[in-house]
């Protein structure tokens, strides 16, 4: 792989940015602090902190925000969901998210309760979607709001121009920025950046990157996610069942191989699903040839 160093000072035209979820117990609340921290020297541009739909996160979530923005220092965007939510209780969430300091939102409409693939009913005085969610935090603040967006479309949507015309609404409704859903096959995410500017999207699409931490667990994940898997994922971890470091070299280069073709194409934007594990993003940083931002002077 051929590497150019990247520095990932402030003056860097390659912006990154870093997913976490909010912890569920003791220890992995040690586990995503560590990763914080460790993760830090990357100079992301933002980070972001997943928010169970239903609000079932609320808690965790805002506490991880409040900590990543207030201790370690880090530009913070909080996710945010509608579904089964009233107005006023997603507005009484903004206010408390507000408090500890958000100013970017990643909005979404998340999946019910009973789960992804069951039929999604707004809530009777909630927002119907993530566009009118986007609406909806327009008016209640001036935040910078980021959204999802889907290279292989929603598993739900009907079709490809429904759900490009879904993004639209988004980005006409005040969204600046979409987050893809992470995807294995870059020309599949070319042809959809193709449709995107022939709907007249302006904003940046940034390309959601997942390390492969365990192909087979990702598989059932990414079926209920709509993301197709290319065959040439089962042929790079062949033989590597029962050698958990080979593996990690493998995940390693595949994440790192599809970011180096991706800026080939022309993207200069990267949203990593971290799973709160430094190793293998600090391993994928490195093989694309990113360079640590270097400290500032006390
Ligand atoms: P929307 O953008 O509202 O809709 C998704 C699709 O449904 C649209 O693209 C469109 O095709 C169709 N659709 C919606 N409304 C209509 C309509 N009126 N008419 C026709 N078609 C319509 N989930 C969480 O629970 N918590 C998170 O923190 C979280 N973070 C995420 C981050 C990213 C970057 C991504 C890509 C997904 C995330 N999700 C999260 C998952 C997300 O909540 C689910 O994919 C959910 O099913 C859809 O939410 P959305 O905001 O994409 O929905």
């Amino acid at each position: 792989m051929t590497k150019t160093e990247i520095d990932r000072n402030p003056s860097s035209d390659f912006k990154l940015s870093f997913e976490f979820f909010p912890p569920k117990s003791p220890d992995m609340d040690v586990q995503l602090w560590e990763t914080v921290e460790e993760l830090s020297r990357w100079n992301p541009d933002f980070v972001s902190v997943t928010y169970g739909a239903g609000g079932t996160t609320k808690a965790p979530t805002l506490e991880a925000v409040r900590r990543m923005i207030s201790v370690a220092g880090l530009s913070t965007a909080s996710h945010l969901t509608c579904v089964d939510a009233s107005k006023r209780e997603t507005h009484e969430v903004v206010e408390e998210l507000r408090n500890v300091g958000v100013k970017h939102f990643v909005a979404l409409r998340g999946d019910p309760a009973t789960g992804i693939g069951t039929a999604y009913r707004p809530h009777p005085e909630g927002y119907e979607n993530a566009a009118a969610l986007v609406r909806g935090l327009k008016e209640l603040g001036d935040f910078e709001i980021s959204v999802s967006s889907y290279p292989e479309k929603h598993p739900e949507s009907e079709s490809n121009s429904v759900d490009i015309e879904m993004l639209k609404l988004k980005a006409d409704n005040g969204a600046t920025r979409a987050l893809t859903q992470f995807f294995f096959d870059n020309d599949i995410f070319e042809r959809y950046m193709e449709r995107v500017t022939k709907a007249g999207i302006k904003i940046p699409v940034v390309p959601g990157i997942m390390p492969i931490q365990n192909l087979t667990q990702l598989k059932r994940f990414a079926g209920r996610c709509g993301t197709s898997i290319p065959a040439f994922l089962d042929e790079r971890f062949a033989g590597y069942d029962d050698d958990p470091a080979g593996r990690a070299n493998v995940a390693a280069d595949v994440a790192a191989e599809q970011i180096q073709d991706l800026r080939r194409r022309g993207v200069n934007e990267f949203h990593l699903y971290t799973m709160n594990r430094a190793p293998l993003v600090n391993a994928v940083l490195e093989n694309v040839g990113f360079r640590p931002a270097r400290r500032s002077a006390a």
